[in-house]
Parts: structure tokens; sequence; C-alpha cells
């Protein structure tokens, strides 16, 4: 897993011009202040001799352009020379966040994008443990951070530095014993501050975390809307979350708290920095000892006064960085989470199903409790297999091992003789299509839930429909296939709903069809229909079944029963009847 980073090659380019820019506006800006002096010098003594050389440079210049020798175009002409400077420099200021925000949406819009990549490709057990919210917030919230703190502070790190050492080497310039007092005070400022920056970093990373905790009881509760009406659990619901959000509000007002203090506090420094400057260089003015004259003390108050902008925002930078970091810490993580099923190095192509699948010596845990031991088991092509047995005995394990959605932990799984880790991911998955028994819908088109993305013409998906059963339905409502199915396709029945990822899989023309028959109960018709395309399917692949329905299962070529993990008896229907085991134990309970 390589670090995340935060720029690419274009985007360091774009930073330089940034950092060019900014140099750019820190010289207009002192040439801008040099103004005051001649300004100063016109209105208060009406000549402009005994200039400092700097100004002396600038106003030189600019009577060379226009003529000077009246006193009142000389202050119109200085006055207009500052307010194009300043004109100028605005619009560098400007010019360097135009380029800036390139940057900061760019960075926002790849780590979106990597995020969610990461969201689907996560191991399957993942949200056994951590809970989806947690990952929304982490995709949406954290990442919005990170740009706003982070990216923030990258700008300010680029810019405030430069202008600060500038500001402050024309400060030393006009004169060094004042600039070195004001010197002095800036470290306290930037320890009182780093101090402040640590705590927030803590307390950021627990709010997220909370955030997290929140998000996921909404999602949950939106999803189990139904129980909660039926069970009358509004009021238990409520009180979880209004426990969580009391959580998370404590938690928030300290961390605004926290970092709403970085700025005032360094105001106050910075201001406190000015009294001690006016102080000292006033009785320098005074004394006649220093060469300070009364028009350059201006121009240097003017000045100091621009240090501290930089200086509070480098300091506010920190605390930010600091807030950041917990967003970024949480999505680094999130990001490097080890796929449990990887491509190893050397990777056959897309498989060609000829003979069978075999499981040898199979077992496998999700936690430290085995939840299949010493599983033989061959799918022979074309056949139909079914897996049954009591609730928890691992049928869907099994088929989850079967397309590789975990890896065994012992023995291997085998195609045409081959280990299927051999083959990618990817490739040996397309051997399979999938009907699950909580059928996933996604809130679009009944044409693109066939498709679902896949390629494939018009023709082909109207054939798909008839098979699984579904076409008559699609044809009576008024959009047809553009019928929207609604959240998660709750604008159909579960039989509807079955029967369109039937066609689905019949689309994907794979090999292997396995099918996790639905658990909960369907009317009569739809179970028939339902049935009906499953015949017609095994008719052209393997099938197989993990069945919670006996009934329909006869047909099958072999049976498998499980029993806590274990394969207890194979055969067909008849051959397992004959022997009266635990087959015929689960027919007769049925
Ligand atoms: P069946 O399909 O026969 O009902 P499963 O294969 O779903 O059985 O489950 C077998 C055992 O594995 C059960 O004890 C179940 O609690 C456990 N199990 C299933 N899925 C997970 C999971 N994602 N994480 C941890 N344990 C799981």
């Amino acid at each position: 897993m390589t670090k995340l980073r935060l720029v690419d090659s274009g985007n360091i380019c774009r930073l330089i011009v940034v950092f060019l820019l900014n140099a750019m506006y820190v010289l207009l800006t002192i040439f801008a202040f040099l103004m005051i002096e001649p300004f100063v010098k016109l209105l208060f003594r009406g000549h402009l001799d005994a200039l400092s050389p700097l100004s002396e440079f600038v106003v030189s210049r600019l009577s060379s352009i226009v003529p000077m020798d009246q006193l009142s175009t000389s202050i119109v002409m200085i006055i207009f020379c500052a307010a194009l400077l300043y004109f100028f420099r605005n619009l560098a200021a400007y010019s360097s966040l135009w380029v800036m925000a390139h940057v900061r949406s760019d960075f926002l819009y790849q780590l979106r994008n990597r995020l969610y990549d990461k969201m689907i490709s996560l191991p399957l057990g993942y949200f056994n443990k951590e809970n989806r919210g947690d990952a929304v917030t982490r995709a949406v919230n954290d990442a919005q951070e990170v740009e706003y703190t982070i990216l923030n502070s990258v700008y300010l790190f680029l810019t405030d530095p430069l202008t600060l050492i500038c500001y402050l080497a024309f400060l030393f310039y006009i004169d060094y014993q004042l600039s070195l007092w004001a010197v002095l005070l800036m470290p306290a400022s930037f320890l009182i501050i780093g101090f402040l920056a640590h705590q927030l970093k803590r307390s950021s990373k627990s709010y997220r975390r909370r955030l997290g905790k929140l998000l996921s009881h909404v999602e949950e509760t939106l999803s189990g809307l139904r129980v909660i009406y039926g069970f009358n659990a509004q009021e238990r619901a409520y009180r979880r979350f209004n426990s969580l959000n009391t959580e998370f509000h404590e938690n928030q007002k300290k961390v605004y708290r926290q970092s709403y203090l970085a700025s005032p506090l360094s105001e106050f420094l910075g201001v406190s920095a000015i009294m001690v400057v006016l102080v000292i260089g006033g009785s320098l003015v005074l004394s006649s000892r220093s060469s300070l004259s009364a028009e350059l003390f201006i121009t240097y108050i003017a000045l100091f006064s621009q240090v501290i902008t930089p200086i509070s925002r480098i300091s506010s930078a920190f605390s930010d960085y600091k807030r950041g970091e917990a967003a970024l810490d949480r999505i680094q993580d999130f990001l490097s989470i080890p796929d449990n099923v990887e491509d190893n190095g050397l990777v056959l192509p897309m498989p060609n199903f000829r003979d069978a699948i075999e499981f040898r010596d199979v077992s496998f845990a999700y936690t430290d409790v085995k939840v299949l031991s010493h599983v033989d088991l061959t799918i022979p092509k074309g056949k139909t297999v079914a897996f049954v047995g009591q609730s928890g005995a691992g049928k869907s394990t099994l088929a989850d091992l079967l397309m590789r959605f975990y890896d065994t932990n012992g023995g291997d799984i085998f195609l045409d003789g081959v280990s299927i880790r051999k083959y990618g991911v990817e490739a040996y998955r397309s051997l399979f299509a999938l009907v699950s028994q909580d059928v996933m819908l996604f809130h679009d088109t009944i044409y693109n839930n066939i498709t679902l993305g896949m390629d494939a013409t018009p023709e082909q998906v109207v054939e798909a429909a008839k098979t699984a059963n579904i076409y008559d339905f699609v044809m009576s409502m008024p959009e047809g296939f553009n019928h929207v199915v609604g959240d998660r396709g709750m604008a159909l029945s579960g039989g509807q709903r079955q029967r369109v990822s039937i066609a689905r899989a019949v689309l994907r023309k794979a090999p292997v069809l396995v099918l996790d028959e639905a658990t909960s109960a369907m009317d009569t018709e739809s179970e028939r229909l339902v049935q009906q395309s499953i015949e017609a399917l095994s008719k052209q692949c393997t099938v197989v079944v993990i069945a919670h329905r006996l009934s329909t299962i006869r047909n099958a070529d072999c049976i498998c029963v499980l029993d806590q993990g274990r394969i207890v008896e194979q055969g067909t229907h008849e051959e397992l009847m004959a022997v009266r085991g635990e087959y015929y134990q689960l027919v007769i309970s049925n």
C-alpha cells in the first residue's frame, strides 16, 4: 500500500506558481509601503529631501516618468502609484488563490475516488467489526476536513514564511535595533500555539470517531425502519441516538473552543508585540541618538502590523494541520486495510471451466471458531449441486469460498485441477453469476439493474427478462424497462426483486450459477415463477443451490448435507432418503 500522496507532479508545478505569485505579492506590498515615507514628508514638511535610500530610489523613478515639481501633483502621483501597486498586489494574491483552487479540488476529487475504490474492494468481513457510518464519515467528512485543514495549511506554509522573511528583512533594513526587539517576542507565541495544536489533534480524533458512530446509528435506523415501527421501538431508537448525539455534542464543543482559541490568542500576542515596538520605537524617534525619522517610523509600524497576519496564520496553520492530520490518519488507516483475497504475482488469465471444481480438505474460520472443517466436495460441470443443513451449518460460507469472497484457511479449491488462487480474482469470479437471497437492487431503472454496467444489447436484456419470468411484469409498468425500482428495490415485491436478479444472472451467461434461495416467504405464484426460471437455467449451466426449502432441490444431481461445518452426507434425493440419516430427518421435519 503506497502512502497517500497529497499532490501529483502537475499539482507540484501549480504549487510552484503559487509560490512565485506570492513572492510578487510580497514585493509589491513592500513597494506600496515605501510610498508612505514620501507621502508623509510631502504632507507635513512640504519637500522630499533626505528620504531613506529605497524611498529615494522609487521617487526618482517616478519623477522621471511624471513631473513632480508641484506639491499637489506630487501628492496625487504618490497616492496613485500606491493605489496601482496595491491593485497589482491584490491581483497577484487572487491569482495564487485561483491556481490553488485547482490543487484543492483536484486533491479532494482523487481522494474521494481512492476511498470509494477501497470501499468496493474491502474484505467482505470488514463490516462485521466496523460500522458503515464510520466508513461514510471517512469518505465524506474526513476527506473534506483534510482539504480544509491540510491543504489550507500547505498554502499558508508555502506563502507566509516567505512573506514573513521579506517583511522582517525590510524591517531590519529600516531599523535593526527595533527589529531585534520585535523578533525576540515571536518564539513565545509559537510555543503557546504549538501546545494548543497538540491538544486539538487529540480531541479531533475522538470527534471523528463519535461522528462515525452517530452516522452508523442513523444508517441502521433508516434500513430498519420497518422493524422499529413494527416493535414500537421509536423511543428506544431515539434514546440511543440522543445518547450518542450528546457525547458527540460535548466533544464538538471542546474542539470548537480549542480551535477558536488559536486565532484570538495569536492576535493578542501580536498586538502586545506592536505595543512593545511602539514604546521602544517612540523613544528612539524622540531621542537624538537614533537615525529613525518620524516618517520612517510610521512606515515601520504600518509594515510591522502586516507581519502579525502571517505570524498568526502560521501559528493557526499548525493547529489546523494537526486537526487535519487526525483525519488523514483515519483515511490512511482505511486505505491500508489489506484485501483478504489478493491476487498473487503470477496470475493466470480467465479460466475456462471444462471439468469440475473440487474442494479438497477445506477448512475455514471467520474469527477463532472454525466454521468449515475438512470439506471434500466435487462440483462437476453441468450438474446441479445443492447444500442443505440447519441454519448456521456453513452453507453460505461454502458458497462464498467457492466464489472466492474469502480464501480458505486450510486445504484448497481447484478448478480443473488448478488451485483457484492462481487465477486473477476478477477473472475467476467471472465464472459465476450470483443470485443472493437478499437481492441487492440499486435506485435505478430495471434495465440498468439487469445490466449492472455490462455491455448488452436491448434484445439480450429482453431475452434475459423473459427467461427470468419478469418480462410480463416489466411490460405492465408504464415506463417498462425504464421503471425506477426505488431505494434498494423497495418499489418491487420480494419475488419481483428475485426475478430481476435472476435476469441479471442470465444476462451474464456465466458457466456457474450460484443461487442462495430466498428464505423469506414468497407467494405461491412468485415461487412458481422463480422456480420455473431456475429450472430453465439449470439446463444451460452448472448450478449450485443453497437450499432453504428442500422441495426445490429434489432433482439436484448431488445433495450435500452440512452439519456444523462438515459434510455429513452426499448423494441424490433417493439415495439419501434410503439411508435414513440426516437428510431424511430434515425432510420429514420440514
Ligand atoms: P448457513 O448459510 O448454513 O446458515 P453460514 O455459512 O451463514 O451458515 O454461517 C456459518 C457460521 O459462520 C455461523 O455460525 C455464522 O454465525 C458464522 N458466520 C457467518 N458469516 C460470518 C461472518 N461474516 N463473520 C463471522 N461469522 C460468520
